[in-house]
């Protein structure tokens, strides 16, 4: 079974922020790993640390390794972790990941203390979470869906890999740009990191903390730390979300008899299969290997699950039902995309009989998806 930490170290100019503070991190993780081992430490799992060359030019580093050995990752994958730029900014945290690593990113964020000046005392938790709180659920701190602009592209969006990037970010209520502002210019060189991002590099420290915790739980717990409820939610919220889009355009739904009850059953299903594994998983027998094994790979495949292997309309390589990058914004992570590019100017569609039926098509593919998604988390007989 394997856990990848893998991020680039090309870049445009002198990439003094992307990717140096994270090809930083991924070479100080390496060492530190490397010192455990010296004193006897063994993952349980196996951590493959990838350095990847021309990722500014289309992921294609990435991209190529993946596709390579796509057939062994598919069946051996646990996680992958990028490590590209540590900061973009020196506000507080920001964490892009599948929904099933949002605990294991609490909990970890509770054991770090915060490294940001005036939080003496302060876990990360507790400072991310007065400074950028969920939308949907603020007694949580905000975590965004995946979408793409770096690495983990081919193994989450493509051969459905759970995947999860953290770093540094700026304050989202004052600065509305999607990315600093010398962003792969030539002034992005290491003075502007000491003197102005981070001079004492604590924030760099920080994410690297992150990045290497979630790799050594991924690699070295013995049920993998995949909470599948936290998925549940994200579908209920997802679905209701996609809903109210459609609700947008009510008279064309009644017309064309556009239902979303499948999916919203199917969603409903997979929440009580997702109760009942976790329920299960809590009376296993940790010292029954075969038990524990079946139960490991039903969450490292539940993922993998949600891959749909025909692509989504109009970009094959996207295969990822639930997530897909945003078609307007490639960094941003979208949400039932299939549906939502099939509603997306739908009533400026010359033929709107056929705008209608991809729709439907749609929603059936996600309604089936989640599902069957469902299905592997069921008990095995
Ligand atoms: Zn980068």
């Amino acid at each position: 079974r394997y856990v990848i930490f893998g991020g680039h170290r090309d870049s445009w100019v002198f990439g003094g922020i992307d990717p140096t503070t994270g090809a930083a991190v991924l070479q100080e993780v390496a060492r530190s790993f490397g010192k455990m081992m010296e004193k006897g430490w063994r993952p349980r799992r196996t951590i493959i640390f990838a350095s990847w060359d021309a990722e500014e030019f289309g992921l294609l580093g990435s991209t190529e390794w993946a596709e390579e050995n796509s057939k062994i990752l598919q069946t051996r994958a646990v996680a992958y972790i990028n490590t590209d730029s540590s900061i973009e900014g020196n506000y507080t945290l920001r964490v892009d990941c599948t929904p099933l690593l949002n605990q294991l990113v609490y909990n970890l964020t509770k054991e770090i203390s915060s490294p940001d000046e005036g939080y003496g005392g302060k876990s990360l938790y507790e400072s991310w979470l007065e400074k950028d709180p969920s939308h949907e659920n603020n007694q949580r701190p905000r975590i965004n869906k995946l979408g793409s602009g770096s690495d983990f592209e081919a193994f989450f969006q493509r051969l459905g890999i759970v995947s999860g990037r953290v770093r540094y970010t700026k304050n989202r209520k004052v600065d509305k740009y999607s990315n600093y502002p010398v962003y792969h210019t030539t002034y992005e060189t290491f003075e502007l990191v000491k003197q102005f991002y981070d001079p004492t590099f604590q924030k760099q420290l920080t994410v690297a903390q992150i990045r290497a915790g979630l790799v050594y739980e991924l690699s070295d717990s013995l049920v993998l730390p995949l909470q599948c409820q936290d998925y549940a939610e994200a579908l209920t919220l997802y679905a209701n979300e996609i809903y109210d889009q459609a609700k947008k355009h009510e008279a064309q739904l009644e017309m064309y008899k556009v239902s979303f009850d499948p999916l919203f059953s199917a969603v409903n299903h997979f929440a009580d299969v997702a109760t009942d594994f976790h329920r299960r998983l809590s009376q296993l027998d940790m010292n029954n290997p075969i038990a524990v094994r079946s139960m490991n790979d039903q969450l490292m495949l539940l993922e993998r699950a949600f891959i749909d292997p025909l692509g989504l309309p109009g970009r094959l390589f996207y295969r990822h039902i639930i997530f897909a990058p945003s078609s307007h914004n490639k960094y941003a992570g979208m949400s039932f995309p299939g549906i939502y590019d099939a509603l997306f100017d739908i009533d400026r569609k010359t033929d709107p009989h056929k705008a209608w039926e991809e729709v439907k098509r749609q929603i059936s593919i996600a309604a089936f998806t989640v599902q069957a998604a469902a299905g592997i988390l069921e008990a095995v007989l």
